[in-house]
């Protein structure tokens, strides 16, 4: 193989040394005495998609502590537990340092040459036999949009995958659907600062309070004295902070939003100017909600009327409501189309494109949105369209490629993936910064599905996760922090994330690694000019050009920083844009005739019902702003883990807990038809007789949950499955 070994040893890159401010200008000033740093720099946070700024301490160019940037825009000086701990998880002993080959039930340490030698022997040795299709990648949210952009062009363009998604399809997928379905463009609509207009903000399966806390305290610097209301099963901590919470029965959120949506017909409570100009096919969404009655919303919901009325009151016009929602809209088995129920009531009230207004997707991950437009997985590179012949020449053009190495097809999604690894169909597959083993639904079959794979690489910090036990191959990547690139938040802002430590051993960026492959595989001629985060900056640009998602008025990330960053769109150049920006102010969507859609169906019963034998509807969310995900990084933090219980518990409701004779601290046994569990009980009347709830950052959460899509967006619908409880000691017993 022709390698020039001078290339490996280049590529560990210099850390960020020109983007730093003077010594004195430290943000918040918190900097303990006894680590004196001599300069300070911004950078974006490496956790949620809130994107907060962390001024980052240093001394001699390496980090020695952070604290929140007060002149960011996003967070105003304020960080969640995970951000203030943001530097912890870097320095854990179980950092990947080395390649690691595993072999003969052994895993062995080696160099870069090897491990990349190995890596395209095996890979291209799979598919010599079994055809380009027959390997595959499950990427993240969490790196940086220029690696999703250089993954997704070499996985596709250079090595001839078919089939590449990440785990946004777990978290985003719905929303990222409903948008393109109902505006012709993937584009979340509003600005934080739409939370500080509003007259009415509905938090729709959102517990904003611990999944999104600086959100909510933009939220308490709305001076309109807002009403909040919490659209969920369960009294959230957001809940219990809100104005009004309406406890609707899980999955019966569509009746509910056709409800309200037959409701303010019946009222007029309409923006019929708005709807005639700027919508199409309203008059069939109305004929559609006016078979829900208020008598039907309130049996199908479990709400009273007098509760569905006051809400409805709420929505009275001349009211700024704005409606924000997560994962208890997205992770549903008909999440796009609920999503787009919230969408609709925005559209028929002219609640769009004015201050305080909106249907807001808040999305999960730090670069959730970087990778819905650029990771090349469901959307050609730039938000595009793989079916589009027009879409794949413009991008043929701008990156210098043959158009026939574009596919025509996005290829599969995530849980297709895993049924294609499960047929047989594809058997290598190369995992970037992701926990399949424990994040994916339905755990044990996932766990099953991976271990039938001929070759699996784990690209990823840590050789701990469960999924890097079950690699044949893990490749040591650099963390947040220790690398440079661009984020993208949840209101569209891109920002700018820094390199301020030094990779462990010999990890690397994934940006490099990818480099490294495409090398070794013999398509390095294709990426010339992706040679760095700040070269791919300028590619993305060109890719970003003349759609709705422009950043070609964004000259480098030295803008970028000195902006604090940037929403898109901004295409500019000549201009800075304003702070905050929503879209949609001339009414204008992004189908051909500029105009929104309203769509609809009849809502339909979860995949799996409760019965007799599993009579508890199961529940799962985040358990406490100080978890993250499979907790492969914030379980590193000796403070965070100060603040979650260690072992797995579960809420129950008091009704439920004397009927069942279980007390708070008992261990309960949780079994669904799929696997069972030990957790401890916590007796509380957060939520209804009949439903249990369980964070799902525990390792075993996942072995419950039932395996059920929506058809629209493929995403996993976590939030409702069947399971029985009983004491752990005695085995299942008969009520
Ligand atoms: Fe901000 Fe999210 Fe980071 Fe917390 S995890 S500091 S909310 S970006």
């Amino acid at each position: 193989m022709n390698i020039n070994h001078n290339f490996l040893r280049k590529f560990d890159g210099p850390l960020t040394r020109d983007l730093v401010l003077a010594p004195g200008q430290f943000g918040l000033g918190q900097v303990p005495k006894h680590s004196q740093p001599d300069a300070t720099t911004t950078t974006v946070c490496g956790f949620c998609s809130t994107g907060c700024g962390l001024n980052v301490h240093l001394r001699q160019s390496e980090a020695i502590n952070l604290t929140p940037a007060t002149d960011y825009p996003v967070n105003l000086g304020m960080a969640c537990p995970k951000g203030w701990e943001a530097l912890t998880p870097l320095a854990a002993q179980d950092r990947v340092v080395t390649p690691l080959l595993r072999g003969s039930g052994i895993v062995r340490s080696i160099d870069w040459d090897s491990a990349m030698q190995v890596f395209t022997l095996r890979f291209k040795a799979i598919q010599d036999k079994w055809g380009p299709a027959s390997i595959a990648f499950i990427s993240t949210g969490q790196i940086v949009t220029e690696e999703m952009a250089f993954l997704g062009a070499l996985a596709k363009f250079g090595m001839g995958m078919l089939h590449g998604d990440g785990n946004t399809r777990q978290c985003m997928a719905t929303a990222a659907t409903a948008y393109k379905q109902s505006f012709g463009f993937d584009a979340p609509p509003f600005s934080y600062a739409d939370f500080e207009e509003s007259d009415v903000i509905v938090l729709v399966g959102s517990n904003v309070c611990i999944a999104h806390p600086i959100l909510w305290q933009r939220i308490l610097q709305n001076k309109r004295k807002p009403r909040i209301v919490v659209i969920d099963p369960r009294a959230t901590e957001t809940a219990l902070a809100a104005t009004h919470h309406l406890p609707i029965r899980p999955k019966s959120d569509l009746t509910f939003f056709y409800g309200v949506a037959n409701a303010l017909i019946e009222r007029q409570w309409l923006d019929q100017s708005f709807i005639a100009r700027h919508t199409v096919n309203y008059p069939a969404f109305a004929e559609h909600v006016s078979e829900f009655s208020i008598s039907r919303v309130s049996a199908e919901t479990g709400l009273t009327r007098e509760q569905f009325s006051s809400f409805i009151h709420l929505l009275a016009p001349g009211n700024r409501v704005s409606y924000w929602w997560t994962m208890g809209v997205n992770q549903s088995h008909e999440g796009t189309r609920l999503a787009q129920s919230i969408i609709n009531l925005a559209l028929m009230t002219g609640n769009i494109g004015k201050p305080g207004t909106g249907a807001n997707s808040i999305t999960g991950q730090c670069n959730a949105m970087g990778s819905r437009l650029f990771s090349n997985t469901s959307s050609l590179l730039g938000g595009r369209n793989f079916a589009s012949a027009e879409d794949r020449s413009a991008v043929s053009k701008i990156l210098g490629i043959e158009q026939t190495l574009i596919q025509t097809q996005p290829g599969y999604a995530y849980d297709q993936i895993m049924d294609a690894i499960d047929a047989g169909e594809i058997k290598g597959l190369w995992i970037i910064a992701t926990n399949t083993a424990h994040s994916w639904i339905d755990q044990q079959a996932a766990k099953k599905t991976l271990s039938k794979l001929d070759f699996l690489v784990v690209q990823d910090l840590y050789h701990s996760t469960e999924t890097a036990a079950l690699a044949h191959m893990i490749l040591p990547a650099a963390g947040w922090g220790e690398k440079e690139g661009t984020f993208i938040n949840s209101e569209r802002r891109i920002g700018l994330t820094k390199k301020v430590r030094k990779a462990p051993g010999q990890a690397l960026s994934d940006f490099n690694i990818f480099r490294l492959v495409s090398q070794y595989w013999g398509c390095g001629q294709l990426f010339s000019s992706w040679s760095s985060p700040q070269a791919v900056f300028q590619i993305l640009k060109r890719l970003s050009k003349d759609q709705p998602c422009d950043i070609s008025g964004i000259e480098d990330y030295r803008h970028l920083d000195r902006l604090r960053g940037v929403q898109w769109p901004w295409a500019d150049p000549h201009n800075d844009p304003p702070v905050h920006r929503s879209l949609f102010e001339d009414g204008h969507f992004y189908h051909s005739d500029r105009k929104a859609r309203f769509l609809f169906d009849r809502p339909r019963p979860p995949v799996e019902l409760c019965t007799r034998e599993f009579p508890f509807i199961l529940l799962t969310g985040r358990g406490s702003s100080a978890q993250w995900h499979t907790q492969t990084r914030t379980g590193k933090s000796a403070i965070l883990r100060k603040l979650y219980p260690a072992d797995p518990y579960f809420e129950l409701h008091p009704e439920d807990a004397r009927r069942y004779r279980i007390n708070s601290g008992d261990l309960v046994t949780i079994e669904s038809s799929r696997g069972k569990l030990n957790a401890a009980a916590l007796v509380t009347s957060n939520l209804q007789p009949g439903q249990i709830f369980m964070p799902m950052h525990y390792a075993t959460t996942n072995l419950l949950t039932c395996a059920s899509f929506d058809p629209h967006s493929r995403q996993p619908s976590y939030k409702y499955s069947a399971v029985r409880i009983y004491p752990a000691a005695n085995g299942p017993v008969a009520f």
